[in-house]
């Protein structure tokens, strides 16, 4: 199975799934098509709604003898009329209903085979969220031997398969059934009865449920949300990880006379105005939609939800390249109170999201209150800030509430005054805790917004913060800025302000040690540095050391990128595995050149690099060959069979100019 990361923002990926009929981007929605009665033909979802990949009932084309006999000589892509990927069903929730025993698993799997499936679905068992611990564990047991025998037989075509995780609301059956499917060669992973819950509202158990099957999963298979086509949770969803989603809700719900919303569903009866920019509620007043003859008004509701989905996942897409998804998430969530208790919920499964937060994003962080804690960043950073920028023995430091950024420009008058005439160090009290003024402008110090009054719990988080800091670093002092010590503060500090230089040195140093750690900062030692300033804003842009270019720092984010002198130097000054990813020597020589480091030739990786990282890139025998950045996380490497896992900037024997 072919499936690369193509881009990301934390959990959420985009992805290039490789099928036998075409490769899909992910994340994508599969509309459902009835064999039987397609209002809207397949080849419509794709032309003019954008949909490029449709799912489709092996059951039901199985029962009409007509099209099971037209699906196994023309292929079910003829039977639709269809090219792209057709992901086919093997009916266990009609046979569910239809108390039908009729098919077996390997006959319903066979069918799906010979009829030219792209992804086919073995006949699982379904254990509703009500059911009890001993039926999801028997349940499970049934439905893995029958992946067993689905993975036997023979798939001359090469279809996927969707081996579903199931276990309802059993936290330990999904973690089981996820473990358990790990060991079996790479397929599609639906995330199975999350209909009930989701048709319940039960937000929190759906976020468990899918945080359990991703943390089991292997990171590198797509996952699946099965049933979930409404377009509240799919942000949630895609936050969380899940590439695939399905839904016949865009039929249901219009047979129902109901449409389909961003934040809900409303009822055609119940509308005056209808705000949607869509071509059908552009041209139709609610009024005019009700006026319809019924066939006619069904239709209308069905382009209308479906054009809503397939924006739904436009959006989404756009989200992941631009880093926003958390901020759709949180949108998304103040229109319902349950997915906001689930957002806040997922704080329980901060591993899963920490192992892949990234170094920085583009965009800025947009704090809105303590449920914006929920996104790793803050945390981390918080941690980083703790270990990696200490204050020294007998260091003394202004600790002033941080008020907008940059924080330095925007000081009290009496304090701003003070620093004309002395150096008076400062730290930032800020949602991260202490920020000390080198490192104002890193990711996500300068690149934050925040209310300048914080709610209760968050401002609560900031206290303890900083009294955590001073508790990890009591050799030094911090004196919290108030007005009327400014005669005490004068005399404490008289000491002439650095230099524009010794600031900028200040920075280099500091920076080092919070991106890269410990002993960071030593790779100046006992070197002539220059520093390079923006002629236009004065800022930090690159570092020399002794006359080679060795660091630039990016603008976006205040981290530092490397060039491969950069790389031979931070080797030396952070002894391996750190910052690491090594390579087999077969292919070493190709990164040397500056070409990018696939996911199968790495041999080890730092565990803790994380997405966004710079990496050296190391032979066997632990030279360094090239640096980049970090495209998947260290624990997403082994199992993405394909794909690129570091962004080579610029190897031994690259010809192309670093940036
Ligand atoms: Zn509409």
């Amino acid at each position: 199975m072919r499936f690369e990361l193509k881009d990301r923002d934390g959990l959420a990926r985009r992805c290039e799934l490789t099928t036998p009929h075409g490769k899909l981007e992910t994340p994508a929605l599969l509309p459902v098509v009835n064999p039987n009665l397609s209002e809207v033909s397949p080849a419509a979802l794709r032309d003019e709604f954008g949909f490029r990949a449709v799912i489709t009932n092996a059951y039901i084309i199985r029962r009409s003898e007509g099209l099971a006999e037209r699906a196994l000589k023309e292929g079910v892509h003829r039977l639709l009329g269809f090219d792209g990927p057709i992901m086919t069903d093997s009916g266990t929730f009609q046979m569910r209903m239809y108390r039908d025993a009729e098919v077996t698993n390997a006959e319903i799997v066979s069918f799906q085979l010979a009829a030219g499936s792209d992804i086919a679905t073995p006949l699982d068992l379904f254990t509703e969220p009500g059911e009890p611990l001993g039926k999801a564990e028997s349940d499970w047991a049934e439905t893995l031997g029958r992946y067993l025998e689905a993975l036997a037989l023979p798939n001359p075509k090469g279809a996927l398969l969707a081996l579903t995780v199931q276990g309802g609301s059993h936290l330990a059956v999904r973690r089981r059934a996820a473990g358990d499917l790990s060991a079996l060669p790479a397929a599609v992973h639906p995330i199975g009865g999350v209909v009930p819950i989701m048709e319940g509202e039960r937000y929190s158990l759906l976020a468990d449920v899918i945080a359990t099957a991703k943390a089991a999963l292997p990171r590198g298979r797509p996952v699946h949300l099965f049933g979930a086509g409404h377009p509240l949770v799919i942000p949630l969803a895609v936050w969380l990880g899940c590439d695939l989603f399905d839904s016949s809700s865009y039929a249901k719900y219009a047979h129902d006379g109901r449409l389909l919303y961003p934040d809900g569903t409303r009822a055609l009866a119940d509308l005056e105005e209808n705000p949607c920019p869509c071509p059908v509620c552009a041209r139709h007043t609610p009024a005019d939609l009700r006026a319809l003859p019924p066939p006619e008004r069904y239709l209308a509701l069905a382009r209308h939800n479906l054009h809503v989905l397939s924006a739904e996942m436009r959006k989404a897409r756009q989200a992941i390249r631009e880093g926003s998804v958390f901020e759709l998430v949180e949108s998304r969530a103040r229109a319902n109170p349950r997915l906001l208790e689930a957002v806040r919920r997922v704080a329980l499964h901060a591993d899963l999201l920490e192992e892949v937060e990234p170094a920085s994003r583009t965009r800025a962080l947009r704090y809105f209150d303590a449920t914006s804690g929920v996104l790793p960043t803050v945390e981390l950073a918080r941690r980083r800030l703790l270990e990696r920028a200490p204050l020294g023995e007998g260091e003394e430091a202004v600790l002033v509430a941080a008020r907008g950024t940059p924080f330095s420009k925007r000081l009290p008058q009496g304090l701003a005054k003070l620093r004309r005439d002395a150096h008076v160090p400062l730290f930032f009290e800020t949602l991260f805790g202490p920020v000390p003024e080198a490192l104002e402008e890193v990711y996500p110090f300068a690149q934050h917004i925040a209310p300048q009054t914080l709610d209760a719990e968050s401002a609560s988080r900031v206290a303890r913060a900083t009294e955590s800091y001073a508790r990890r670093w009591p050799q030094g002092r911090l004196r919290r800025f108030e007005e009327a010590e400014l005669g005490a503060l004068r005399g404490a500090f008289r000491a002439p302000p650095l230099t524009q230089s010794a600031r900028a040195l200040a920075q280099v140093e500091a920076t080092l040690a919070y991106q890269f750690g410990a002993g960071a900062a030593s790779l100046l030692r006992g070197r002539a540095a220059t520093i390079e300033r923006s002629p236009r804003t004065g800022k930090v842009r690159t570092v020399w050391l002794d006359g080679r270019h060795v660091l630039s720092l990016r603008a976006h984010d205040g981290l530092f990128s490397l060039t491969f002198e950069g790389g031979g130097l931070l080797a030396k000054a952070v002894p391996a595995p750190r910052h690491r990813v090594a390579v087999v020597d077969d292919t070493a020589p190709f990164n040397a050149q500056g070409k990018n480091v696939f996911a199968p030739f790495v041999k080890s990786c730092d565990p803790d690099l994380r997405p966004g990282d710079e990496a050296l890139v190391a032979d066997e025998a632990g030279a360094i060959v090239a640096v980049g950045r970090m495209r998947l996380a260290p624990g997403e490497i082994s199992s993405f069979g394909s794909g690129v896992a570091v962004d080579v900037r610029q190897g031994a024997r690259s010809r192309r100019v670093p940036p």
